[in-house]
């Protein structure tokens, strides 16, 4: 299922710097396929979208944990 944010996402946007042939295959894993398992949707739909720093891409998920567990209460 297509991830409701390609529309305004930088990285789906092609406004983050990476290798064509690698950015190509994150857009169809993570954004045309399962959003749940990328870093920048699971900070934006855990704590909201100004917490995703510029540069966290798809896919890192350690820090995408990192940085929710540092932002969460409890
Ligand atoms: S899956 Fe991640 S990178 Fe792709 S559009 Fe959604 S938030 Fe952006």
């Amino acid at each position: 299922m297509k991830c409701e944010k390609i529309n305004n996402c930088p990285f789906y946007q092609q406004k983050m710097p990476i290798d064509s042939g690698l950015g190509a295959i994150y857009r169809r894993n993570y954004c045309e396929t399962d959003k749940t398992k990328c870093a920048r949707f699971m900070v934006a739909s855990t704590l909201g979208p100004s917490y995703v720093p510029i540069d966290l891409y798809p896919n890192m998920v350690d820090r995408a944990k990192q940085i929710i567990s540092e932002n969460s209460q409890g």
